[in-house]
């Protein structure tokens, strides 16, 4: 069995489970956000009544991130829709936008965008929250209402996106029926090269096999190659595995995913046990292709889906108006370090958003100096408009006041993880994918720049 199959097999009870079966698993957490929540909250109400109390208080998550620093009052409201919940269930994960239980949620505009305005329980952006906030371990199920859940597949689980209906069901049961998903193997030779990032291995990845290329699919990254890529790198690939139509991404099990897990369970006091799963030497794929690190350039997917891949050099002549770094993808530390590196001593040329995916990344920020300055400073004196509103942001647009958004059909070179028409906005705006150091030569350069022209 591959790494899928196997932590399936064990979900569902069984010694064997094979691509095409039809299986209940029981799920380890559940979790959502102020988008889906609402609905899934009034899908379990509805089907299992009232007074229901969910299945396991221990294994919901609830992380408002969405439409949270915006004045629109019905995303406001989700938030309070949300706490009520908590409250009621007396759920011990609901990462508040406020301290207040009894309080409501109200984001004030006159405050500006920059300055936080959330409590000492916001955890920002779900899927760079989970493992931070110790809700991911290898060998577990992760179901989230959110399409980029497939992130949590760097830790060696089996984490998927699912509708409201099938989260109102899992709320009340814990269970839910799968198909056991066909599994593509890419495996990683090499190690990437100096302005090459692990951003760039899945947007030539997803360049290989098409935005619908593992439609329904599991896309096990393993090989040598792995060993060398960070936490932060396995997260970014395993993100984007949707992007290509994946079920789920997942990653073999090592000594970073452990480090990283003990720390981050025993910090919040999480549960710490977990079983790791590993490969059958008979395991079978409906697709194998070899990705050698080393030969790697920087990427760009192209508007208007990500299948659209071109390398950053040969796009030189695209005049940009905008760069955005952030979201569950690229705005991670190790994100915000790489483009802090290329525009350190120089200034961006056009508007440049930065927005952490956490609070825990913009204290990282605001607290790791190179020499008598922060990287967060460094930033914000190359121009970039930082807000310490962690959160979702211009990711997927929103209310028209969110932080950079686009309102106007602009191009814009993003670290996110989706270009389809009108994501971030306007829906003739242009979005170009690239790393955080494409992003950030870009923002220098004012059109797409290939990064390693600024890497010594
Ligand atoms: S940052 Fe973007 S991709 Fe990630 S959860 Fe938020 S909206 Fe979705």
């Amino acid at each position: 069995m591959t790494l899928t199959e196997k932590i399936l097999a064990r979900a569902s009870g069984k010694a064997q489970v094979s691509a095409g079966d039809n299986i209940w698993v029981n799920a380890d957490v559940l979790m959502t956000h102020d988008v889906c929540g609402p609905g899934t909250i009034g899908v379990f109400k509805r089907e299992f009544g009232q007074q229901a109390k969910v299945w396991d208080r221990q294994r919901v998550v609830i992380i408002p991130d969405h439409y949270i620093f915006t004045s629109d009052s019905k995303s406001n409201r989700n938030v309070d829709i949300l706490r009520d919940f908590a409250r009621e269930q007396e759920l011990p994960y609901f990462y508040d936008v406020i301290d207040d239980p009894s309080g409501h949620w109200k984001f004030d505009a006159a405050k500006g965008l920059l300055k936080k305005q959330y409590g000492s329980n916001y955890a920002g952006v779900c899927h760079a929250a989970l493992p931070q906030k110790g809700h991911t371990r290898p060998g577990e199920i992760l179901f989230g209402t959110d399409s980029h859940t497939c992130m949590a597949g760097a830790f060696n689980e089996f984490a998927t996106g699912i509708g409201n209906t099938d989260a109102g069901f899992v709320l009340g049961t814990g269970k839910l029926l799968l198909k056991v998903p066909e599994t593509m193997r890419f495996r990683f030779e090499g190690r990437l090269q100096p302005g090459v990032m692990a951003k760039d291995i899945i947007l030539h990845v997803i360049g290989e096999i098409g935005f619908d290329g593992a439609t329904y699919r599991a896309m096990q990254f393993d090989g040598p190659g792995v060993a060398s890529l960070s936490m932060d790198d396995r997260m970014t690939i395993a993100n984007m595995t949707i992007e290509a139509g994946g079920k789920n991404g997942i990653f073999p099990f090592d000594s970073r995913t452990a480090e990283y897990i003990e720390s981050r369970t025993r910090l919040n006091g999480t549960k710490q046990g977990y079983e790791p799963v590993e490969a059958d030497a008979s395991q079978r794929f409906i697709h194998e292709s070899v990705i050698n690190l080393d030969e790697l350039e920087p990427t760009v997917a192209c508007h208007p889906d990500p299948g659209q891949r071109k390398k950053a050099k040969e796009m030189t002549d695209v005049k940009l108006d905008r760069a955005y770094i952030g979201s569950c993808t690229g705005g991670k530390t190790s994100d915000f370090v790489e483009f802090a590196r290329i525009v350190r001593g120089r200034r961006v040329v056009i508007d440049t958003f930065g927005v952490p995916a956490t609070p825990e990344i913009v204290h990282d920020l605001q607290t790791t100096r190179w020499g008598d300055q922060t990287v967060w400073d460094i930033l914000v004196g190359s121009g970039v408009q930082m807000t310490e509103n962690a959160g979702c942001a211009a990711c997927l647009g929103g209310p028209v006041d969110t932080f950079g958004r686009m309102n106007t059909p602009l191009k814009c070179i993003s670290a996110t993880n989706r270009n389809f028409p009108g994501r971030m906005g306007h829906k003739e705006s242009q979005v170009f994918l690239a790393s955080p150091a494409t992003v950030a030569a870009s923002a220098v350069a004012g059109r797409i720049t290939d990064p390693r022209e600024y890497v010594s």
